[in-house]
Order: structure tokens, then sequence, then C-alpha cells
């Protein structure tokens, strides 16, 4: 039997849809032309499935699509968001602001910079898990430059308390990035109510395909960064490379899909993120990591077994320690402990994460192995340490 798939913040199947709309701009038969070129209708039918998907990612975001730059992925967009941002900029000042809690492809590039002569001051979060704008507003100096935080916590599910920091910011002139790769679907993305100049998402978060993100890049006042990959000078210079049609407009299809069922999915998840919720928190020494979450991923600390343990008892879930990115590596989860869990706390938890594709009966299945192994597993670590 295969694992019933609880891993929806590492990665969604893609919808069905999407998968049947990015079929037809592969072969002989589809929109397979090259979107830049043109001198010949192959081309002009790409470019046209290209800023049609471009519509459909900006309507999501209420932007204009002219403000869309396609990228690889989220971890593209931050690195092309932060790079191209502090080498804009960099005359007029090398201050940065992000957050301990950031997802790698944030750190990263952020401790890159360090080594290249910026200065980034690194906000941690209380036991809440959540960023507010206030500790923002503590820190921001005159030469600082780029706040960069994320929307929605890819561990914890914790959204960060961001309403009213782009319009602070914008008043001192300094930029704000977002990572949004987590929220769509889950909490409203809108660039202007968010008051943000630049924001990563990826389509393989939202049901859409792996390979393809956009950064969002504010045009009035316009912002400027500086490209990260050099060639032809395609996204209006800002990322060279042939634009994959399929995964465009795959992309395109999965916020439209997003967008069109937001009304019904994100509280068919609630409901069942609750009862989820519901039957395992009646475990004794089960909790809950961060508090105001998106319903649909949900940290978990088992009191008394170690995380790997549970994790390969829980064979039949599929369900990751950490986040996909760092659980390749065994070190303790930097958000958790960021949030004050102790290493054991921290090496005692997992993400469960739900998504469109989610049923009733899984959810039932996967509190009911929690509850049966969780106690199997504790009586075999008392009995471990009675003996030594
Ligand atoms: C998944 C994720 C990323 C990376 O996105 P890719 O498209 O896989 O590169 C970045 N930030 C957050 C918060 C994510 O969840």
């Amino acid at each position: 039997m295969t694992a019933l798939y609880l891993d929806y913040a590492a990665t969604t199947p893609a919808d069905p849809a999407v998968i049947q709309a990015m079929l037809g701009c592969l072969g002989q038969d589809g929109v397979f032309g090259n979107p830049a070129s043109r001198s010949h209708g192959y081309g002009w039918q790409a470019e046209a499935a290209v800023e049609t998907a471009r519509q459909q990612v900006a309507l999501f975001l209420n932007a204009d699509s002219r403000e869309i730059v396609w990228t690889s992925g989220a971890t593209e967009a931050d690195n092309l968001a932060i790079k191209g941002a502090a080498a804009a900029l960099q005359t007029r000042g090398r201050h940065l602001i992000s957050s301990v809690t950031e997802h790698k492809a944030v750190l990263d590039s952020l401790s890159y910079l360090e080594t290249q002569g910026f200065e980034v001051t690194w906000l941690r979060p209380d036991d809440s898990g959540m960023i507010t704008a206030d500790q923002v507003l503590e820190v921001v100096r005159t030469d600082t430059i780029l706040v960069s935080l994320m929307l929605v916590n890819n561990e914890t599910g914790v959204v960060n308390a961001l309403s009213g920091l782009g319009h602070q910011l914008r008043s001192r002139n300094i930029l704000f990035h977002i990572d949004a790769a987590q929220a769509p679907g889950k909490i409203a993305v809108d660039v202007k109510a968010l008051g943000v100049d630049l924001l990563s998402l990826s389509a393989h978060k939202v049901y859409g395909p792996k390979g393809i993100g956009a950064l969002y890049v504010r045009r009035a006042p316009e912002v400027q960064i500086q490209a990260q990959m050099h060639g032809g000078g395609h996204e209006r210079g800002m990322r060279s490379g042939t634009l994959p049609t399929h995964q465009v407009v795959g992309m395109g299809e999965a916020f439209r899909i997003a967008r069109e069922c937001r009304e019904t999915e994100a509280p068919r998840v609630e409901r069942l993120g609750r009862r989820f919720l519901d039957a395992v928190l009646q475990i004794e020494g089960v909790s809950l990591n961060g508090r105001l979450r998106v319903p649909n991923i949900m940290n978990l600390t088992f009191a008394g077994v170690d995380g790997e343990t549970l994790l390969l008892a829980l064979s039949d879930l599929a369900v990751s320690s950490g986040s996909a990115c760092a659980s390749a590596s065994m070190s303790p989860s930097y958000v958790l402990k960021s949030m004050g869990l102790t290493d054991e706390q921290a090496h005692s938890s997992l993400r469960f994460s739900i998504g469109r594709f989610t049923t009733e009966a899984e959810i039932d299945r996967a509190a009911d192995l929690v509850g049966e192994i969780l106690p199997r597993l504790r009586e075999r670590r008392r009995a471990r340490t009675a003996q030594v």
C-alpha cells in the first residue's frame, strides 16, 4: 500500500486541469513555439499563451500582468529579489532586515550578501512563531534598503503580522519583499493591500508543476532590481532564458483554479485540519506549534518520542520532520528552535500538511494511526530506559 500523502507543504500534485493545459504546449500539434519568436505564428501563439498565464497570476495577486517575472520557482524568485535589490541599491545603503524563520532560499541569499559587505538584522519570533511589523519598525535605519519576510511559514504555517508594514516601509523608501510561496489558496495575497514591492511565488505549492515560479516586481513607482541571470534579456531584462511555455501555462492555470475555488477550498481544508487536530490533540503529550496559522499546516510535538522513530513507525503516512529542504540534514528544525523548543522537542516534531485532494477518511485514518502508534513507541521507550 502506498503511504497516505500528508505533505502538501512540501509539494502538491498537479491539478488534472493543469496537466491538460500543459500537455497542449509540448507536441507538434500543440503550442510548442518559442514565445520569443517574432517572425511566425508558432511564436505568436506561444507568446499569447504565456501572456494569458501572466494575466492569470497577476489577477490572483491584484497586480498588473507587466509586473510578473517568470522564474524557475520561488527559490530563484527569492534570489532575484534579494540579490537583485541589494545590487541595485547598494550605493544608497547596505543594511537589510529579515528573520531567522525564513526559508533557506532567503536565509542563504542574505548570508551570501553578508559575505559581500552587507549587514543583516535577523529578527526572532516569540513562542507564537510570528514576526510582527512592529519588530521590523524597531530596527529600521537610515541605511536600510530592503526588508524580506515570508507571509506563511512553511514548517509551522504561522502567518506573520505584516499588515500596514508595506506602507510604513514605502514612506521610508525601503523596499519590501515577501516570500509568499505557501500562501496562495490559504490566505489573501493582494500586493496592493500588502504594500509590497517584490513577492515570490512557486507553482508546485499550488497544484501547478515544479520548476516554475514568479517574482512580482512593482511598476509604479518602478522598482529596480539587477538581473542575476544574463542572456537574451527576456522578462524586461530581469530574467533571461527561453520561457518554458508548458510550465508557464501550468502555473497560470493553477492560479486560475486557486482563485476560482478559494471560497470553497479553504473552508473545506480548515474543517479537515480541525478534525485532525481534535483527534490528535486529545492524545497525551501532543502539542501544536505556532499560533495564528493557515489551517492546512499542522506542526505537532510528540513528547517522549523521537521524531525520526515516529516517522519510521508512521511509514504509512507521508509526513515530514521539519521542511523537505531541511530534512535531509538531521539537525533539529531551526524554525522550531527559534520559537523556544528544545533540541529534543524539535526532534520530536512532525509536520502534517493537507490539501485539495485530502479526504475525511484519510484524516481519520491518519489520526487513528498516530493514536495507535504513539502509546506503543512510548511503551517501548519506557521499557528500554527501565532496562538500562
Ligand atoms: C517551497 C518554498 C520555497 C521554494 O520554492 P521552489 O519553487 O521549490 O524553489 C521558498 N519559500 C517557501 C516559503 C517555500 O515554501
